[in-house]
Order: structure tokens, then sequence, then C-alpha cells
């Protein structure tokens, strides 16, 4: 039986751990606050352990799903850290949204020790988590992205091998860059139209039988502005990181990028505006303050 530990019980994590905990493996979860971590073992009769050493101590295949890969790469040292505990021929699974150089720092680093790394972030929010059919994008090696197929095929619908270590966090960041650009550019759009005198569910009904269609569009403005819902399942702190790391990317390769440095710039303000715990749909409510009238 394949041995799995599971660190990093969140919005999106628990979800995921939870398609875990089924008799082909054999699971044992971390989270930084034990409790999270504790209760999910009670409910689910696996084991909860008291620090990420312990957890990733014969693992063969240990999960991390943190904010970002400044908390994973914080993670492996010190005598309850990863490296503590992780063994040879054992695999670091990434599924955090991460930036690709510090995932290709952190591989090198297990590769000195014979312990395989692969980033592996998902797309399809929490939702998609419960359900099982996250989108997964692999950097790294064939072969060890084969070895743990069936743990991605557990929470995954479409796995994807994107190229080396660090490829699948740069592709998850540029997807993330177009969600931004969808929110914010139909936000802009729903306002002005608002004040043309066009409401917003003419506006979309229209827009979602036309070319300028989009997940945002179709899904996330009617069910979350249109009715004032604005759930939080995904925070605005997440993704303004996310697009930092899009802006990264394209400077990195030189990139002419206005549109994703914009697009970071944006974020990042609306992420001070409204501070950590808002979802990122509400940067809408920025665009509506500011001209002074509400999508409805
Ligand atoms: P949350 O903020 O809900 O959870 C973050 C998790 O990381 C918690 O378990 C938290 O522990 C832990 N954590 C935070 N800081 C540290 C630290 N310094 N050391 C150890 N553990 C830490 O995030 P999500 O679950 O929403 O997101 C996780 C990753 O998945 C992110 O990279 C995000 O961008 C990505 N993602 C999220 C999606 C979503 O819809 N939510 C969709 C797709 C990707 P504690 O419980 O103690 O706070």
């Amino acid at each position: 039986m394949t041995t799995v530990a599971f660190l990093g019980l969140g919005a999106i994590g628990t979800p995921m751990a939870r398609h875990l905990a089924v008799p082909e493996f054999s699971l044992s979860v971390w989270n930084r606050t034990p409790a999270k971590a504790k209760a999910f073992a009670t409910e689910f009769a696996v084991r909860a352990a008291a620090t990420a050493a312990e957890a990733a101590s014969g693992a063969d295949i240990v999960i991390t799903c943190l904010p970002s890969s400044r908390e994973v790469e914080g993670l492996l040292d010190g005598p309850d850290g990863l490296l503590a505990g992780l063994t040879k021929g054992s695999v670091l699974v990434d599924c955090t949204s991460g930036d690709p150089a510090t995932s290709r720092r952190i591989a090198a680093r297990l590769a000195e020790r014979g312990i395989g790394f692969l980033d592996a972030p998902v797309s399809g929010g929490v939702a998609g988590a419960e359900i099982a059919t996250l989108t997964v994008m692999v950097g790294g090696d064939a072969a060890m992205l084969a070895r743990v197929m069936p743990v991605f095929d557990a929470f995954g619908e479409k796995i994807v091998h994107c190229g080396p270590v660090g490829a699948g966090h740069a592709l998850k960041a540029i997807n993330q860059a177009m969600l931004a650009i969808h929110i914010w550019s139909l936000g802009e759009g729903l306002v002005a139209l608002e004040k043309a005198g066009v409401s917003a569910a003419v506006a979309l009904e229209v827009i979602n039988a036309s070319s300028g269609r989009s997940n945002s569009s179709q899904n996330l403005f009617p069910q979350r502005v249109l009715t004032r819902a604005f759930p939080r399942t995904f925070r605005l702190a997440l993704l303004d990181k996310d697009l930092g790391i899009a802006a990264q990317v394209a400077r990195e390769h030189k990139v002419p990028s206005p549109l994703l440095q914009l697009t970071a710039e944006l974020f990042a303000a609306a992420h001070h505006e409204l501070g950590e715990e808002a979802d990122h749909v509400e940067v809408v409510k920025i665009i509506e303050h500011q001209a002074g009238v509400e999508i409805t």
C-alpha cells in the first residue's frame, strides 16, 4: 500500500486530502494549526502527525498545499522539518500554486538526497476539489509523475505533464492572470454598461452567447456578483500572490508584458485595500465604488 502524507489542510487542501482517506492509501495529515489535523484524522480515521518530519517519515509520497512556495521552503529545515523525515526514494509533490524558481531550488536540494520533486498546482476551485474534478498541472520527471498518478487520479480529472520542474507553477500563474484579467475587465465593462442603461443581466445574456464570454461571465458574476453573495472560496491574497508570480515569469524571460504587470499592480492594490480574508471576486466592489454604481 502506498503511504501518503498530506500537509496543509486549508480551503482546498482539506477536500483534496479527503479523497486520499481511502483503503488504497495509508494516509497521515499535518497542519500548522494542529486542531484541524486532529479533527480531520478523527473524522476520516487516519493519522495526525505532530510535525512535518513525523508526517514525512516513512511516506512514499508527501504532498504540500500551502499558500506559497515560501511556506513550502520554510517547512524543509529544522528538527521538525520535512528534510528530517523524507526518506530516499520518496517524492515531494507540491500542490501549492508556487513559483518556478523556488521549486527548482527545492528540487535541487531534494535531489542531493535522492528524493524526487514534482510541482503539481491545481485548478478547479474548492468545488472541483470536493468532487475530484481538479486539473493538475505537473512539472518534473515523467517517470515520477507515473508513480504519483494514482494519487493525482484520486482528486484530479485532467492530469497534464507540462514540462520540467517549475513548468506547472509557471502555467498555473499565467492561468491565474487570465482569470484576474477577465474579472477586472468584466467588472469595468458591466459598470460602464450600467451607466449606459444596460442591466448586467441583459449584458451577460448577450456576452455569454458571444465571443467575450469566460468563466467569469458564465459562472462567477451570475453566481456571486449579481446575487451580491460574494462567497469566500479563494482568497484575493492568494490571487495577488499568483499574479506576482505571473508578472515575474514574464520579466524573467524578458517578455514585454504590460497587461500582466498592470494586472499584478491592480490586484496588489485591491489586496491592500480589502485585506487578507477578502475573496478574489470582491475586487469588483472597488470598481463599483470608484464608479459609484453597483452591478445588479
Ligand atoms: P488557505 O489559506 O485556505 O490554507 C492555507 C494552508 O496553509 C493552511 O493549512 C495553513 O495552516 C497553511 N499554512 C499557512 N502558512 C503556513 C506556514 N507558514 N507553515 C505551514 N503551514 C502554513 O489556502 P488554500 O487552501 O485556499 O490554498 C492553498 C494553495 O492552493 C494556494 O497556493 C492557493 O493559491 C492554491 N489554490 C487554491 C484554490 C482555492 O480555490 N482555494 C484553487 C486553486 C489553487 P493553518 O490552518 O494553520 O492556517
